[in-house]
């Protein structure tokens, strides 16, 4: 402590707090670089059909293509992005280009809706709902080709936004997904009522379905609660044949799963879909 009282420098560091914020800021930096330098790519993961593996959708999932760093996942940015007001930006950027490439798809004959994430202050801000219509009217995209998954809690927290933004967009065609659900606090009154098309049942209850019988009670809940509102699911994180046999069984319709595929580029998803599709005629 003595050293302390003398050295200028240890008291001017704090070693944690101070790296972190500066990193935090550097990161920060070079973000807003990414999007002035074209360094975000957007890789599509397929929705695959339980029974057959056609490929019936894709889920667009941003990647930052760091110059030194490599391929980064958005757990690496997406939240200094929303602390640093960027997010807006980039949720405007990866929707336009989800739109592009669904629009390219189905120019190829490949009529595959994308779903686009929103995260909760793209979702808050004035002029989202046009900031959609715009996306679909620039790439010229069918409203009933895109998907927007909101997180449950993000539902939850802004009621009157999702029924003043949301309608709207489900009244020209725009489908909506609750992601991660089962995760949030919603009450069944309220998740009755909300205007959603499709239930993701969050991965972790897929990872744990086959092991605890808790979570698999949670997946079969999901699914009964979708039948009977007639509602589309999507199970998430679908890893094993295990996990995929018992969803079978259950009813579920959709799996989206490193099992079938991982997020790939553009490219190689319309690769994938083409082949998915030709498989299944041949097996017809
Ligand atoms: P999410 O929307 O729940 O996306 C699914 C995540 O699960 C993706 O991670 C995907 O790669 C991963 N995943 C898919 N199948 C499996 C599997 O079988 N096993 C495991 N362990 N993981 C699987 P990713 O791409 O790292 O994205 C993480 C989260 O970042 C997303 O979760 C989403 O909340 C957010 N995100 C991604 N792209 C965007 C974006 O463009 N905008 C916003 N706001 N958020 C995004
Ligand atoms: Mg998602
Ligand atoms: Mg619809
Ligand atoms: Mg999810």
């Amino acid at each position: 402590h003595a050293k302390r009282a003398g050295g200028s420098a240890a008291q001017f560091f704090e070693p944690t707090m101070n790296q972190s914020a500066f990193e935090r800021l550097v990161l920060e930096n070079e973000l807003r670089d990414a999007v002035a330098q074209d360094q975000l790519v957007v890789f599509y993961q397929p929705k695959v059909l339980m029974t057959d593996g056609a490929c019936a959708g894709a889920e667009a999932l941003v990647r930052w293509q760091h110059p030194t760093a490599g391929l980064l996942s958005p757990g690496a940015f997406i939240e200094a992005a929303e602390e640093c007001g960027l997010i807006g930006e980039i949720g405007d950027w990866v929707l336009r280009a989800a739109c592009r490439e669904a629009a390219a798809w189905r120019d190829r004959g490949l009529e595959i809706p994308v779903a686009v994430n929103v995260s909760a202050m793209q979702f808050e801000r004035d002029g989202f709902s046009d900031s959609v219509l715009e996306a679909l009217a620039a790439a010229n995209l069918p409203p009933h080709l895109l998907e927007l998954e909101l997180t449950e809690s993000i539902a939850m927290e802004n009621p009157e936004r999702v029924i003043e933004q949301v309608q709207p967009l489900r009244d020209r065609g725009v489908n909506f997904a609750i992601d991660d659900f089962g995760t949030g606090h919603s009450s069944l009154a309220y998740l009755t009522r909300m205007p959603f098309d499709v239930f993701k049942i969050d991965q972790s209850f897929v990872r744990d379905m086959t092991t605890d019988h808790h979570a698999r009670i949670v997946v079969e809940t999901i699914l009964a609660m979708a039948k009977s509102l007639k509602l589309e699911t999507v199970a998430e994180g679908v890893e094993t044949p295990e996990q995929h046999q018992m969803l079978r069984a259950q009813g579920a319709t959709l799996a989206q799963g490193f099992l079938f595929a991982r997020p790939m580029p553009a490219g190689d998803f319309v690769a994938f879909a083409t082949e998915s599709h030709t498989d299944r005629a041949v097996g017809e």
